[in-house]
């Protein structure tokens, strides 16, 4: 009976699977860190190896699962079955991964990005529960998300669209993106880019506890922002407002071009609490004129670190 679907999810730094049966119970799940320097074929039989071994765990033969689906951290044509550009594995470029995996595991393969499977998956089991319209936004390392339009994942001509992180909102302000401009929301907002700013404050001068709970310069990550924000260092609180003042202009952009107020947001950023995303949304409201007719909905994701592999998983049909 092909009664199962695995899904896989291939992140920047973890690449997890999980196996499900026809309810959607998890039934069996493990987790890889991500090697970086892998070719593409590397990672493919990577990927394949984990699969079967997967199934092996939970006592399932590969026959009865239906497919697999599989999310990556980049562009993907989700219809060829291509990733494009992906700025976290760069092996991973024009690759034809959904063909790849097929070769290697005799199954079906169903490929889309990461933002995009965890919107399933959260409009499907998670915060998005009920609604028929919301957009997804993934904020942590990196910046993305998934559109759910008459409930449905809004894939766009070519498979691409809800890449909201690359979304164009400051020209006079963020890094050199590898989506090709500087100030998209990804270049200011990222976990990355945000502690590169705060790095780059600091190399100018700036006082800041974030440099202690570093320890060297190269070391300022969010965890370290997030722990001087604590103490209401004036560095961290600077570089968070900022984050949250762009976020606040992308979701605005959202709801003018969908008319889609309900927000489902979640990621390692978010672990900065309150003061970062009552902020975010306080710039949504500032920049929003019709949001004291119609006020946005901002939801924390429900799936945590679950959403990409449980809605890789619901890309099987
Ligand atoms: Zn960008």
């Amino acid at each position: 009976m092909h009664d199962y679907a695995i899904g896989i999810d291939v992140g920047g730094t973890h690449i997890k699977l999980g196996l499900f049966d026809s309810a959607m119970q998890l039934l069996a799940e493990q987790s890889f860190l991500t090697d970086k320097d892998a070719t593409a074929l590397e990672l493919m039989d990577f990927l394949a190896l984990k699969a079967r071994a997967l199934a092996e765990k939970a006592g399932i033969r590969l026959e009865d699962v239906r497919g697999i689906g599989a999310a990556f951290p980049s562009s993907i044509d989700a219809r060829k079955g291509l990733t494009l550009e992906s700025s976290n594995i760069v092996a991973l470029n024009d690759q034809p991964v959904r063909d790849m995996l097929q070769q290697r595991l005799n199954l079906p393969v169903y490929v889309d990005n990461d933002g995009n499977v965890a919107a399933l998956a959260e409009h499907r089991y998670g915060a998005g529960r009920g609604y028929d319209n919301m957009i997804y936004a993934t904020l942590a390392t990196g910046i993305g998300g998934g559109l759910i339009l008459n409930g449905q994942l809004y894939r766009g001509m070519h498979g691409m669209a809800g890449e909201i992180g690359h979304m164009f909102v400051s020209d006079s302000t963020g890094y050199p993106c590898g989506c090709g401009v500087i100030g998209c929301v990804h270049s200011i907002c990222s976990g990355v880019f945000m502690a590169r700013y705060a790095m780059d404050r600091i190399k100018e001068g700036a006082e800041s506890r974030i440099l202690d709970y570093a320890g060297t310069l190269s070391n300022i990550d969010m965890v370290a922002v997030g722990r001087a924000l604590q103490m209401n260092d004036p560095l961290a609180l600077e570089v968070v407002n900022r984050g949250a003042e762009y976020l606040g202009r992308m979701f605005h952009s959202l709801n003018l071009i969908f008319d889609i107020n309900i927000f489902v947001y979640g990621g390692g950023i978010t672990n900065l609490g309150h003061r970062f995303t009552d902020r975010m949304i306080a710039s949504y409201r500032h920049h929003s004129l019709i949001d004291q007719k119609y006020p946005a909905k901002f939801i924390p994701a429900e799936l945590g670190g679950r959403a990409e592999i449980i809605g890789a998983a619901l890309l099987v049909p």
